[in-house]
């Protein structure tokens, strides 16, 4: 199964794509994890993207594109995987269609989070406050000013994806103000009909 997960910062996109993944025995791929990863270990290009990760700015669609298309060549993807937080612009979505074309793959679905925005903030300060309980490192770009500028970046490059894809006759949306769990069958319902 290869699946999108669609939403803004926020909408519960990395938690019930660990659920689904764990489920359905197919990779999380998280672009933020990805370019995280690449910045803590310093190279060129995790440097570079560290640097507008923090500010809130989206990473070149040039450099997502190019660790998608690598990440998606490893053998634990064959089977499928989720894509969380990409794509994010309607260039990188145009880019994973030419790229799973080529494969002759196709899509299973696009999942978007539908959420009230005025509950994202809080959200984000519950993920803070959680990983500084864990001990974790917080998320530098998880505070109330660079969160503006993220939900920016949504509204304008990545929220046009819904009708990029409801005019595929992909997407399929879930109400992400229930609780997680409820998401989580809301989700694994909708994979079910979806696979028939
Ligand atoms: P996330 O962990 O999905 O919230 O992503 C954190 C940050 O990583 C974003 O605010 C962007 O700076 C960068 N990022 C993650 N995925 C993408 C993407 N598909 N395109 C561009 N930038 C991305």
């Amino acid at each position: 199964m290869r699946l999108i997960f669609l939403g803004p910062p926020g909408a519960g996109k990395g938690t019930q794509a660990a659920r689904i993944s764990e489920r359905h025995g197919i990779p999380q791929l998280s672009t933020g994890d990805m370019l995280r990863a690449a910045a803590a270990a310093g190279s060129p290009v995790g440097l570079e993207a560290k640097k507008l990760i923090d500010a809130g700015a989206l990473v070149p669609d040039e450099v997502v594109v190019g660790i998608v298309a690598e990440r998606i060549e490893e053998p634990d993807a064959a089977k499928g995987f989720i894509l969380d937080g990409f794509p994010r612009t309607v260039a990188q979505a145009e880019a994973l269609d030419r790229m799973l074309a080529s494969k002759g793959l196709s899509l299973d679905a696009v999942i978007e989070f539908v959420v009230d925005e005025g509950a994202l903030l809080d959200r984000i300060a519950t993920r803070a406050r959680e990983m500084q309980e864990r001990g974790q490192e917080v998320r530098k770009d998880d505070n109330p000013e660079v969160f503006k500028t993220r939900l920016e970046a949504f509204r304008k490059q990545t929220a046009p994806l819904s009708a990029y894809y409801a005019e595929k006759g992909q997407l399929e949306k879930i109400d992400g103000m229930k609780p997680i769990d409820e998401v989580t069958r809301d989700l694994v319902a909708l994979l079910e009909k979806k696979a028939g």
